[in-house]
């Protein structure tokens, strides 16, 4: 028997499920590129790292960063190597790999990713929908005819589906997700204390301080940037409201997504997601209150999942364990029923 392998390419993290043993990797999606030689000098954490520390001639590259493969050669470099750290050793026969992309990518990039998959060495491979695989991971039941609805806010984008009877039914996506979370709050500390903060300190704080309701205790947190107008570096505080105020505009625009994609529903299906509500995944929905805010604005309850970040891996892991049982349906392979 081969390895089969589940690989969830996200615009910020990529997790590596093997069949038997679960989730085995899960690291930033980032390369760091020497521009000179044009030669990879390093993949994942340690690429991360470098952000905003390199050098000239040293670019982290983030190749999936707005949810399209903006690099297929270091994509697929990026992929061989993270394949060969989860297995560890050679294989007597190539892997099969199921690997899931944002369900917004045109036919020509998911070609491309099945292409970088073979390159990386698959013997097999198969292309499934993020949100699909991502619902499965959430235990969501996408096989009975109801209408399910998962809201996965990622690193580049946010992905919104109705899923029933196992298939997609409405799918909507937008070039926003988490990054946008640290950028909106660059752009609130630059306009209004007049200073410089880098993304990896911004991203601390929407993950330290970061919230999306309204709540009375205010937490603080001190801040090294660089004063805008002489160039100096400086210290500051920076509450818990002020990063909520950052925050508005790009939660508000997911908000507006997920009811566009419910006035886009058919109305059955509509009703049953008022119903059984709306499930938020990724790394975006673990932020503070923003489930509660969705239902509050939507007058929907709203189920954040277990392991937001892990459920895509999770799905994947789910399908590859029964990859035997794998048939074609439309564009995307998918389980056999009963
Ligand atoms: P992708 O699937 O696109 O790779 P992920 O689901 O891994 O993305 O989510 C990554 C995003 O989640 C990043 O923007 C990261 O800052 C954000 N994130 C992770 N943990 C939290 C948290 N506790 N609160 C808010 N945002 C978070
Ligand atoms: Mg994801």
């Amino acid at each position: 028997m081969g390895t089969d392998i589940g690989i969830d390419l996200g615009t910020a993290s990529i997790l590596v499920y093997i069949r038997g043993q679960g989730i085995v990797l899960q690291e930033p999606s980032v390369v760091a590129i020497d521009k000179t030689t044009n030669s990879i000098l390093a993949v994942g954490e340690d690429a991360r790292n470098m952000l905003g520390r390199t050098p000239g001639n040293i670019i982290p590259v983030r190749p999936l960063r707005e949810g399209v493969i903006s690099d297929y050669d270091i994509t697929e470099k990026m992929l061989k190597y993270f394949i060969a750290r989860a297995i560890g050793r050679p294989l007597l026969r190539k892997p099969r790999i199921a690997v899931c992309v944002p369900s917004s990518v045109t036919e020509v990039e998911r070609r491309a990713v099945e292409e970088c998959a073979y390159k990386a060495g698959a013997r097999e491979v198969i292309v499934i929908d993020e949100s699909l695989a991502s619902a499965i991971g959430a235990d969501i039941p996408i096989n009975e005819p109801a209408g399910h609805m998962i809201c996965d806010i990622g690193g580049g984008t946010t992905e919104i589906s109705v899923i029933s009877l196992g298939g997609m039914v409405v799918t909507n996506a937008i070039r926003l997700g988490g990054d946008e979370f640290d950028e909106a709050i660059i752009k609130y500390v630059k306009a209004v204390n007049n200073l410089i903060i880098g993304q990896q300190m911004a991203e601390h704080l929407k993950i330290e301080i970061g919230n999306a309701v309204p709540d009375k205790n205010i937490e603080e947190i001190e801040v090294k940037g660089t004063n805008a107008a002489n160039g100096l570096p400086q210290r500051f505080k920076i509450g818990s409201d002020q990063i909520r105020e950052a925050l508005h505009d790009p939660i508000n625009q997911i908000i507006e997504k997920i009811k566009s994609t419910l006035g886009q529903t058919p109305p059955e299906l509509a009703a049953d997601v008022m119903h059984n509500g709306v499930y938020i995944t990724g790394g975006g929905s673990l932020l503070y209150g923003l489930d509660q805010l969705i239902a509050s604005e939507l007058g929907i309850p709203v189920l954040l999942a277990k392991e937001p970040m892990d459920c895509a891996a999770l799905g994947l892991g789910n399908i590859i364990e029964n990859f035997d049982l794998l048939v074609d349906v439309g564009r995307t392979n998918f389980l056999k029923q009963g």
